[in-house]
């Protein structure tokens, strides 16, 4: 057992390393626990999305359509999920419960303890989006009675160049999800994979996204920005999920929540593969495949 300090991250492997197609080896799914409660990540041959929420990892990976084209088009169940590629015609998002020996190639964890938080919608008719995440987090509106953040700590909320664990949970007016691979051999790259990953445009789901705010000067090692993986609440019909494209938060009731990490744990891949990479930060190329 690490020693773990609340909002520290723990992270396998930089994003570099995955960019150039190592993506074999890394923690197993049960390991995560010793870290942390939150997290993100991918699993072997970049299989799916991998979020770990509350001490468990949740895998999101796709499945066919339950749903016959016909009744897809017609059913109300449709309304809300707009396949926005090809890929994503015929194809529904899956969650499950990760194995426990599920390995991933790259992960960031952390012991979630928000340090500040926000109700939703904000005060002010402030619009929370992806764009305005890291200038909500940094220059929180103030909220009447709202008991974060405290005013001895004005100014101290995140910035530019910290990692930001955060959560929201709430009701997404908008949103645009994809499930990237896995790989169809060792020589297709992340950039590939996620180009031809299925996308979807989900509305007014309920549920949870949790994710970091990495800063500029970590790109290549993170994921600079956002990065951010979401599930459903349970319901009636099949919960949605995947790494995140965009996002709008909507009416109903919520909260954003966030911590500023004071360190940064990186473990690093061992062997001839990971000697051998040329570990360059492709920043568009993250930017395209990640952002
Ligand atoms: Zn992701």
């Amino acid at each position: 057992m690490v020693s773990r300090i609340p909002n520290d991250i723990f992270q396998f492997s930089t994003v570099s390393a995955l960019m150039a197609g190592l993506c074999t080896s890394g923690p197993l799914a049960h390991q995560l626990t010793g870290y942390g409660t939150h997290g993100l990540g991918t699993c072997s041959a970049l299989n799916g999305e991998v979020l770990f929420l509350d001490s468990v990892a949740y895998h999101i990976t796709t499945s066919p359509s339950k749903k016959s084209s016909s009744q897809s088009m017609t059913q109300g169940a449709a309304d809300d999920q707009e396949a926005l590629n090809d890929a994503a015609r015929g194809l529904d998002p899956v969650i499950k419960k990760a194995a426990r020996d599920a390995m991933m190639p790259f992960v960031q964890v952390t012991l979630f303890r928000p340090e500040f938080r926000l109700p939703l919608p904000l005060p002010q008719s402030k619009t929370l989006s992806k764009s305005s995440l890291l200038n909500t987090l940094s220059s929180p509106p103030r909220s009447p009675g709202g008991p974060l953040p405290p005013a001895d700590l004005k100014g101290t909320t995140g910035g530019q160049n910290s990692f930001l664990p955060f959560l929201i949970r709430g009701t997404f007016a908008d949103m645009t999800i994809r499930i990237g691979g896995p790989i169809k051999d060792d020589s297709e790259s992340l950039a590939q994979v996620t180009a031809r990953a299925p996308q979807w445009r989900i509305k007014g789901a309920k549920g949870t996204i949790f994710g970091f705010l990495s800063p500029a000067w970590s790109n290549g090692i993170s994921v600079a920005g956002f990065h951010g993986h979401f599930i459903e609440d349970e319901g009636q019909g099949a919960r949605r999920g995947g790494h995140v494209l965009d996002f709008v938060v909507g009416e109903g009731e919520g909260r954003v929540e966030w911590g500023v990490s004071g360190h940064h744990h990186l473990g690093l891949p061992r062997g001839e593969e990971w000697e051998s990479l040329e570990l360059g930060v492709d920043a568009e190329g993250i930017a395209k495949a990640e952002g």
